[in-house]
């Protein structure tokens, strides 16, 4: 959970941004809660929930290198382009 301040921070940020915005579907079902995602991005944009799976906390951070979803095992996360937001999803 992100604080107030932070929260206003990152809007800030991306309106300046000069990332594009993207959105993560994360699949829940095929998610094995490895943490791979989490440890692996160096911008620090997923962090694990209190069961384990990734949420996108600060995706304005995102610069779509794409090792999250080629090293995620279970094919569980995808980047979308344009949306800017997290989706997480029971199907
Ligand atoms: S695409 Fe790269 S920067 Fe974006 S969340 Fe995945 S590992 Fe992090
Ligand atoms: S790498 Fe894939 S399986 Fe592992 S926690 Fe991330 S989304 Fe889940």
């Amino acid at each position: 959970m992100l604080s107030k301040k932070t929260k206003v921070k990152y809007t800030e940020k991306k309106k300046k941004s000069k990332y594009p915005k993207v959105s993560f579907y994360i699949f829940d079902k095929w998610c094995k809660r490895c943490g791979i995602c989490v440890e692996l991005c160096t911008h620090k944009v997923f962090i694990a929930d209190d069961e384990g799976y990734p949420r996108a906390v600060k995706p304005i951070e995102c610069n779509r290198c794409g090792f999250c979803v080629t090293r995620c095992p279970d094919f569980a996360l995808r980047i979308i382009e344009g949306r800017g937001e997290e989706q997480n999803t029971k199907s």
